[in-house]
């Protein structure tokens, strides 16, 4: 593996790790989980595909990230891209870390209180363990920061939009960059109108045009917009006051129901795993049924709306867990799209799946359909070249 860079994404308990190769076809990766508990572990699976489980109990993300580094088949790193949550208006690319910036992530911490913090873990972590080795900040808001106003602003007291940072950033950039300049050097187009669907259990719709982003579904945080594994997607933000008047609950509980006790998990009243809900549909639940209808007919409310971004509207572009392996979820989305003129190559649809890439639209169909792989770690291992000129 020639000049690898490491592609970190660290949670408060989590480290995601990829080593890519320069050309991006050969990685190691695997996960560190539950850091800080006796349960702590290492899911590893080295170059050759072969797996390995390693217990690290009470592990911090220092002595995580040591054992990676130790299991990288003494591969070392050139350097490292940190996928950091929250870049707020001050990010609009990629850059090397260093004091500046880690107090500006740290700063903007107050908008992604529970992830950069977690990201900056990550970063500490390596200068420790390695003080030379050069860092990049690869933001998940950055690919946003093209969004013109009218689509970012919302309609609330200016002071907090000028004081207070209040307006809508949006998320999943590296996927929704990574996936469309995919789809403009398969049509060989630059000058495409692509709506990207990142469906996982966090999910966001996009209007990219000619390569920008024109507008997406979330917003200050990644809690608005289409319905996803446990959050709750767009609501009426007058239901805060009212579940605080008639039940009670403080804001912390209404926001750890809304990101966590939300969304599929709730209206299925199962899981926030759409594989289960599709078992369920299947067999018969109503309950999984309904979840199933409402999550697609959000999505495709947000694919019609976000297409009054778009100059011209190409194509939807499928991509994420569910994006990727559910023909089901596809044609239902689609189905709630009767106006667009689009015609489903039906077979194609049902073989697209397990990281399969192609389009599964029918020649005479306006809009182009295609199911893009993402790969977010290709994506931040690029920018960080790009940043440090490798
Ligand atoms: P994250 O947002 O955590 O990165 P992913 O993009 O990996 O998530 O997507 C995870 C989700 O993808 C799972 O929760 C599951 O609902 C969904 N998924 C994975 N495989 C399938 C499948 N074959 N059919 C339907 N949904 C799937």
């Amino acid at each position: 593996m020639n000049n690898p860079i490491l592609v970190l994404n660290c949670g408060s308990s989590s480290i995601k790790y990829a080593l890519l190769s320069d050309d991006a076809q050969a990685r190691i990766q695997g996960l560190a989980e539950n850091l800080g508990l006796d349960t702590a572990r290492i899911k590893h699976t080295d170059i050759d595909g072969s797996k390995i489980e390693i217990a690290l109990a009470n592990a911090n993300h220092q002595t995580a990230l040591t054992k990676i580094l130790s299991l990288l088949n003494n591969y070392q790193p050139i350097a490292v891209g940190h996928r950091i949550a929250h870049g707020g208006a001050k990010f609009v690319q990629a850059v090397k870390i260093d004091d500046v910036v880690m107090a500006e992530i740290e700063y903007l911490s107050v908008l992604a209180p529970l992830h950069n913090p977690a990201n900056l873990l990550g970063v500490k972590a390596i200068q420790e363990i390695y003080p030379n080795l050069p860092q990049v900040a690869v933001f998940d808001t950055s690919f946003h920061q093209t969004i013109p106003e009218k689509a970012f602003r919302y309609a609330l007291p200016k002071e907090l939009y000028e004081k207070y940072q209040v307006r809508r950033y949006g998320f999943h950039g590296s996927s929704h960059i990574y996936v469309s300049q995919r789809a403009d050097s398969l049509t060989k187009r630059q000058t495409n109108g692509w709506i990207t669907a990142h469906l996982g259990n966090g999910s966001s719709v996009t209007a990219i045009y000619a390569g920008k982003s024109l507008d997406t579904s979330m917003g200050l945080t990644p809690l608005e917009g289409v319905v996803m594994g446990t959050r709750c997607g767009d609501i009426d933000p007058g239901l805060q006051s009212y579940l605080h008047r008639t039940l009670g609950l403080d804001f912390d509980q209404i926001d750890t129901m809304l990101n966590k006790q939300s969304g599929l998990l709730a209206l299925s009243g199962l899981s926030n795993d759409m594989r289960t809900i599709e078992q369920a549909h299947l067999a018969g639940n109503t309950d999984a049924t309904l979840a199933l209808e409402i999550f697609c007919y959000r999505v495709a409310r947000y694919i019609a709306s976000l297409s009054c971004a778009l100059p011209t509207f190409t194509g939807i572009i499928f991509t994420g867990g569910i994006g990727e392996n559910s023909p089901l979820v596809r044609e239902k989305i689609l189905e709630n799209l009767p106006h667009f003129g689009i015609s489903i190559d039906h077979e194609k649809n049902q073989l697209l799946s397990r990281g399969v890439e192609g389009a599964f639209h029918l020649e005479n169909s306006q809009l182009q359909l295609w199911v893009i792989p993402t790969d977010e770690e290709a994506q931040i291992s690029k920018e960080t070249k790009q940043v440090l000129g490798l």
